[in-house]
């Protein structure tokens, strides 16, 4: 089933990302993961597209697993930044040889010390929306940030960007990973007075040690409320105690979102199911 039906049968959306293999020796040890959480039955999975485009064959064969043999609906990232538009209009084709009828759309990263194979490429997301809107087929998501893309320098400017992503043929966003709520609620609010109003799915991403979250910080620059901040400070030493900690969080989260009427909840499962099932019996809609 494509997202915007699920949209019509469904308020709330909960569903997880995982990531593909980059190469052939991982394959059953992901696979093992993707059952596990497919299990869970939830309104979707997403696959990840590596930042250089190279292991994009194990984006579709991960989403095609989601889709056909899972019998769940998959959604397939694609980024442009590295992969010329030739080589996009390939993997179009073989998603829709492989029924896969959702795409998240973005621009991505051009990973450090990588070489562009030659070609044209599209430079925005907005770019890569419209192509696959005239493509047809694909029913089409968008990544958005509430704390602002780290190259744009205001919030406001980001989210003018983000109309134009929109408008260029979008059907849902789906956010970056957060841990304030009401950085969410905010940005909520100037978007739909923008006049975007496509669902907006929360990108959660729960705490389970503190190497990832120092990575993340970096990286994407996300703000920590008090209690987060808190949490790490007093078990930094405890990895066991800090990883409930992080999932009781998630799910407080989780669920404040889902009472204040979010369209969608995204867990950033990092192929652990684990994590989903903790998550997963926490909510309580
Ligand atoms: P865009 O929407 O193109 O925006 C990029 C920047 O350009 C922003 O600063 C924006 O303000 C600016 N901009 C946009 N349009 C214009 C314009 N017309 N003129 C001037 N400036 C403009 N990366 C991966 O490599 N693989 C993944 O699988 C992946 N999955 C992700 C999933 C989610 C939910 C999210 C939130 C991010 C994901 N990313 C992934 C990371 C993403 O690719 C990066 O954040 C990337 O830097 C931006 O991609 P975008 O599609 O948001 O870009």
């Amino acid at each position: 089933m494509r997202i915007t039906e699920k949209l019509m049968v469904k308020d709330q959306l909960v569903s997880f990302e995982v990531f593909p293999p980059k190469t052939d020796s991982a394959f059953d040890s992901i696979e093992w993961s993707v059952r596990e959480l497919a299990a869970f039955n939830p309104d979707f999975m997403s696959v990840t597209y590596g930042a250089g485009g190279g292991t994009s064959q194990y984006t579709t064969k991960i989403a095609s697993l989601i889709k056909n043999r899972l019998d769940t609906t998959a959604l397939a990232h694609l980024t442009c930044a590295s992969t010329p538009k030739d080589k996009i209009k390939e993997i179009l084709d073989t998603l829709k040889e492989n029924h896969i009828d959702n795409i998240l759309a973005m621009r991505g990263d051009i990973p450090q010390n990588f070489e562009k194979p030659d070609g044209e490429y599209y430079e925005y997301a907005y770019e890569l929306v419209k192509y696959i809107k005239e493509y047809g087929y694909f029913d089409i998501g968008g990544a958005c940030y509430p704390e602002c893309h780290p190259e744009c320098d205001s919030l406001d400017k980001d989210i003018d960007h983000l109309k134009l992503k929109v408008d260029s043929g979008v059907d849902f966003l789906i956010t970056q990973l957060f841990y304030d709520n009401d950085i969410f609620y905010s940005f909520m609010e100037k978007v739909r007075k923008k006049g975007i109003y496509v669902p907006v799915f929360a990108g959660i991403m729960p705490i389970t040690n503190i190497k990832q979250i120092d990575r993340i910080i970096s990286l994407s620059g996300t703000k920590l409320p008090c209690e987060v901040s808190e949490f790490l400070e007093k078990y930094k030493d405890s990895p066991e105690d800090l990883e409930k900690a992080g999932l009781d969080f998630a799910i407080k989260q989780i669920n404040d979102l889902l009472e204040n009427g979010v369209n969608g909840i995204h867990i950033y499962t990092m192929n652990k199911p684990y994590v989903a099932r903790t998550v997963l019996k926490g909510i309580t809609r």
